[in-house]
């Protein structure tokens, strides 16, 4: 698959554009009272407005709308004082009005975008509010329509065809996905359905400017998948191409079991909703003191953070990034590092979370303030480290043992007897009787083969089973060869 994709792409330029639906974290719908919390029973959470009956009249939830403008502030996006709700009409048995209430022509944000770690910038165009639609369910011969999400607040989120490859694009959507989690407007779960995908995809010759045509994917549910479907469909559009055929505009379906883009439907540019503005929706004005008010709310963002771990706290890039690329390891780090009382540098705490931490959590399937090693219990053990009660190494040994037994690290430091020995004459006798135990090597010491302290002192750990202190030992070592060279 790699090789054919290096194949595609000396020839033709992948051009990619994704549109994100986004579910809004709020506890209402976007039009009425009903709740929008998840695993109830089918059709519990509805009324007359969300079952679309006549006559009734919707009523805009105010925090949805703060909720897009924090999106399009944090995205850069430029936010419309006015902007304009439409109804486009299609029939699908979940959608009980017949049209979708949606913004259309003059949607609440334009412009903006995102930095990708390698410094591209990938522009949006805009970000609009919207209602999501029911769900129908399949079971045998039986249809059943549930219409618990009819009227879920949604942002869509429209990228310019920026992006060209699969892992840009899949780059692109968690940054994105970690900014609605940082603003704490969405719960970013793709498989859960509260954020969403469609990829559109086009090959163009290398070196030409105009837009080939495009395929859209649906039905992409994990970053894994966003990856695999972009980079089916760019083989199968290539393929085409190549036999000198047209790609057809067509709206695709990802199947995973399969692991290839299916034909959906044909799409044709005269698809035609109707749009036109919803007559019992006035118009959204937005005063600037309110936009305002929600810029000075905003929390500083993942690539502020990261900026300020690499300046201020002096992290390495990697670990700067990896961190704040998760909100919830972001606030570990910054727990950790509080509770460590600043007595140990932050980039020796980051090394050992990315590292020691990250591998746990990862096998073990923790999740932060859930389950796994606390904050509390992690900074107690690098205080260990610190106060020189156990070395490096140990300290590694010891989170093994508390990932396993859920036990501190003081307990088990004492339980198994793992304080680092400091005590200057246990260390020297041990000295002593290596250095015995080796006359021919420390002659060749003393003639200038300097190397062999390296390997007095792997036999000395050794012996000390890693509980020596090893600048003591450095330093013991150096005095008793010392006094051996003038003996
Ligand atoms: P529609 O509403 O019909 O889906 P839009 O013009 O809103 O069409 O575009 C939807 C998405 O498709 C956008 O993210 C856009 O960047 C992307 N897109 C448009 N043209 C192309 C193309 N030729 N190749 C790849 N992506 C495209
Ligand atoms: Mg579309
Ligand atoms: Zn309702």
């Amino acid at each position: 698959m790699a090789d054919q994709g290096q194949k595609i792409t000396s020839r033709y330029e992948p051009v990619i554009g994704l549109e994100v639906h986004c579910q809004l974290k709020t506890v209402s719908k976007l039009f009425c009272g009903c709740s929008t919390a998840f695993g109830t029973l089918p059709n519990e959470q509805v009324c007359p407005v969300c079952l679309g009956m006549p006559g009734v009249l919707p009523v805009l939830n105010k925090k949805a709308v703060d909720y897009s403008i924090k999106m399009g502030l944090a995205l850069g996006s430029q936010v419309h004082q006015k902007s304009e709700f439409s109804r486009k009409q299609y029939f699908y048995p979940d959608l009980p009005k017949n049209y979708q209430i949606t913004q259309y022509d003059h949607p609440v944000c334009e412009g903006g975008g995102i930095r990708l770690d390698d410094g591209k910038w990938v522009r949006l165009n805009r970000i609009h509010i919207e209602e999501d639609a029911g769900k129908s369910v399949h079971e045998g011969r039986y249809s059943y329509l549930d219409l618990n999400r009819a009227g879920t607040p949604l942002i869509e989120i429209v990228s310019e065809p920026d992006l060209s490859s699969p892992l840009e694009a899949s780059e692109y959507l968690k940054k994105l996905r970690d900014i609605a989690r940082y603003l704490d407007v969405s719960d970013g779960n793709l498989e859960e359905g509260s954020f969403r995908c469609d990829a559109n995809v086009s090959l163009r010759p290398r070196g030409t400017k105009t837009l080939g045509v495009r395929c859209e994917i649906k039905n992409l549910n994990s970053f894994r998948n966003i990856e695999k479907a972009i980079a089916w469909e760019m083989l199968r559009q290539a393929d085409l191409l190549d036999e000198g055929r047209d790609v057809e505009q067509q709206t695709r379906l990802w199947d995973p079991a399969a692991g290839k883009t299916r034909f959906m439907r044909a799409k044709g540019d005269g698809e035609d909703y109707r749009y036109f503005p919803d007559p019992d929706l006035p118009p959204l004005i937005l005063t600037s003191r309110r936009i305002n008010d929600l810029k000075a709310s905003l929390p500083e963002l993942p690539h502020e953070k990261a900026l300020r771990y690499q300046e201020s706290l002096g992290l390495t890039e990697d670990d700067a990034l990896r961190i704040t690329a998760d909100k919830d390891l972001a606030d570990f780090f910054e727990q950790t590092q509080s509770l460590c009382g600043g007595g140990l540098p932050a980039k020796l705490i980051a090394n050992w979370l990315c590292a020691e931490y990250l591998r746990e959590h990862h096998d073990r399937q923790w999740s932060f303030g859930v389950s796994g090693v606390t904050a509390k219990d992690f900074a107690d053990l690098k205080n260990l480290i610190n106060k020189n009660t156990i070395s490096g190494k140990i300290a590694k040994k010891v989170f093994k043992t508390m990932a396993e037994t859920g036990k501190s690290a003081s307990v088990i430091v004492s339980e198994e007897n793992l304080e680092q020995i400091t005590d200057e004459s246990s260390v020297f006798t041990v000295i002593e009787d290596i250095l015995d135990a080796h006359p021919g090597q420390v002659a060749e010491f003393h003639s200038g083969k300097s190397k062999l302290l390296g390997f007095f002192v792997g036999k000395i750990m050794a012996k000390g089973q890693g509980k020596f202190n090893p600048g003591l030992v450095q330093r013991l070592l150096r005095k008793a060869l010392d006094a051996r060279d003038h003996q």
